[in-house]
């Protein structure tokens, strides 16, 4: 089973992805941990990638292309894979259809998981941290026994910049209209399975597992 996996920040990605993986015994396949990989293991490819993000810089597509072509022709890729974070353009999902397509691999399907902008904020603008001793809280998953207090150390809990509706609607912004060239490409190509992901966390990989078993 090959599938990529998509979604806003705030969708639940990350945890998904991490059962899902664990539930069909396949490799999570993450941009991150990929160029992590390829670092440390000091790779011609790591070390280019290094180049660009000792300076700050965007790694080129050519480069990360590159470094995913080399992990999807790894051992444990032949029982399939749970792609994370890639592609992000178009370039990079013409380029690994080529990929996959010289190893004979052949993508299942591309599972989006969809939640309202409402909600994303809701889950995003949540987070409170301690000015004191830097504990977080979130006011809807994680809340302090009492409001804007924090339970360690009896500190003002407060919103992070990075944390308010501004900068959040912002990032959703940009993320969206990434994420819909994406989309676009995979639903012309008839593999876009997009999945309601509002609820709790099992309902949505209830719902995420049941697209792939093709009930
Ligand atoms: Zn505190």
């Amino acid at each position: 089973m090959y599938y990529i996996l998509i979604g806003l920040p705030g969708a639940g990605k990350g945890t998904q992805a991490a059962n899902l993986v664990e539930k069909y015994q396949i490799p999570h396949i993450s941009t991150g941990d990929m160029f992590r990989a390829a670092l440390k293991n000091k790779t011609p490819l790591g070390l280019e990638a290094k180049k660009y993000m000792d300076r700050g810089e965007l790694v080129p597509d050519e480069v990360t292309i590159g470094i995913v072509r080399e992990r999807l022709q790894e051992d444990d890729c032949k029982k399939g894979f749970l792609l994370d974070g890639f592609p992000r353009t178009i370039p990079q999902a013409e380029a690994l259809d080529e990929i996959l397509d010289s190893l004979g691999l052949t993508l299942d399907g591309v599972i989006s998981i969809e939640v309202p902008e409402e909600e994303l904020i809701k889950r995003l603008t949540g987070r409170r941290v301690c000015k004191n001793c830097g504990a977080t809280f979130h006011v809807l998953y994680n809340p302090p026994e009492k409001e804007g207090v924090c339970d360690n150390c009896g500190g003002e809990l407060i919103q992070r910049e990075d944390d308010k509706e501004e900068t959040i609607k912002n990032r959703l912004d940009v993320n969206r209209e990434k994420t819909q060239v994406l989309k676009d490409y995979y639903s012309k190509a008839g593999l876009l399975k997009e999945v309601d992901g509002t609820g709790d966390f099992d309902e949505v990989f209830n719902r995420i597992c049941q697209v792939i078993e093709g009930k």
